[in-house]
């Protein structure tokens, strides 16, 4: 048995894992119920009470459970989670506060911290729709871009940084800012949110609307010039992204994740159609399969758990 936990901008997320990375119990805390701690400290009593309330339940004893994974933000290095600016944490050793809050008992017990959109593309290859492909990629497409690949089955990791930072490939030199401090980086103009937040001032919609609500509006406007040229426009960057991605490490499937993942209907098949006819490819005949990824909420945990198991190898 495994714990694997996912620390999001928004939840912690708790979950007792077995051998098939099948999760047998989930604790959730949110941080928006945080009222008076910092978020450091919420975090640390929101996984000691969330493993603590599940060992009980399941009549469990810490050394029966063998590992730790945490899914999290950014590129956690060294025991830390790094740069969380929603959180503002700017570099927190996660592992450290843990082993002290546990005592003695969890000293011997790894704890792997794995960048959380790397985590779900490990969930998505062991558990979801990629497992049947040796060379594969994942992309998460939500607040930003990020990914994981996998080539003969290996999950790639570099050792000096986390690397695979699609999200950054610069697809228009000069082009718009992007948070890393670069211009015309893919997510300046392919993240979900950049999608949303245009489309939402076009159609005039203010605050928050559920990506089914926000397909119909778009499905009722298209014959309003501006959503079809921005739908267009944020398909064909896509394209140029994925491309780029298709052409360096030719991989038989992709899968599309994160909360894009939502928008299956109005962009992910028109960004398979465009793929299919091979514009930005530089090998045109055999496009990979483009697919929607299946883990949802839960990729996060299995593949911190999961992730546990590359870092002992
Ligand atoms: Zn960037």
């Amino acid at each position: 048995m495994k714990i694997g936990i996912d620390l999001g901008g928004s939840h912690i997320a708790v979950g007792l894992v077995n051998d098939n990375y099948e999760i047998i119990q989930k604790k959730s805390y949110y941080m928006s119920e945080n009222n008076s701690n910092s978020y450091e400290n919420y975090i640390i009593e929101s996984i000691v009470k969330g493993i603590n309330e599940i060992l009980l339940n399941e009549k469990l004893e810490m050394n029966q459970i063998s590992a730790i994974g945490i899914a999290t933000p950014g590129n956690p290095k060294d025991g830390c989670i790094n740069n969380l600016f929603n959180l503002k944490i700017e570099k927190f050793n996660i592992v450290e506060e843990l082993r002290k809050s546990f005592g003695e008992n969890t000293l011997t017990v790894p704890i792997i911290l794995e960048n959380d959109g790397k985590c779900a593309g490990i969930a998505e290859k062991y558990k979801g729709n990629l497992k049947d492909y040796d060379d594969c990629v994942f992309i998460c497409i939500g607040t930003g871009i990020g990914g994981a690949a996998f080539i003969n089955n290996q999950f790639l990791k570099p050792k000096r940084n986390s690397g695979f930072e699609f999200g950054h490939m610069i697809i228009h030199k000069n082009g718009e800012q992007c948070n890393c401090g670069n211009k015309g980086c893919f997510e300046a103009y392919c993240s979900k949110r950049k999608f949303k937040e245009k489309m939402q001032e076009i159609l005039g919609i203010q605050g928050y609307i559920c990506a089914r609500d926000l397909t119909k509006k778009i499905n009722e406007n298209m014959e309003n010039e501006k959503v079809r040229i921005l739908l267009d426009e944020y398909i064909d960057n896509l394209t140029i992204g994925i491309s780029n991605i298709i052409n360096i490490l030719e991989p038989e499937a992709i899968s599309i994740g994160g909360s894009m993942s939502s928008y299956e209907e109005l962009i992910i098949n028109r960004l398979k159609e465009k793929i299919n006819n091979g514009k930005y490819l530089f090998n045109k005949d055999n496009p990979p399969k483009i697919l929607t990824a299946k883990c949802g909420n839960d990729a996060g945990i299995i593949g911190a758990v999961i992730a546990t198991n590359m870092n002992e190898m």
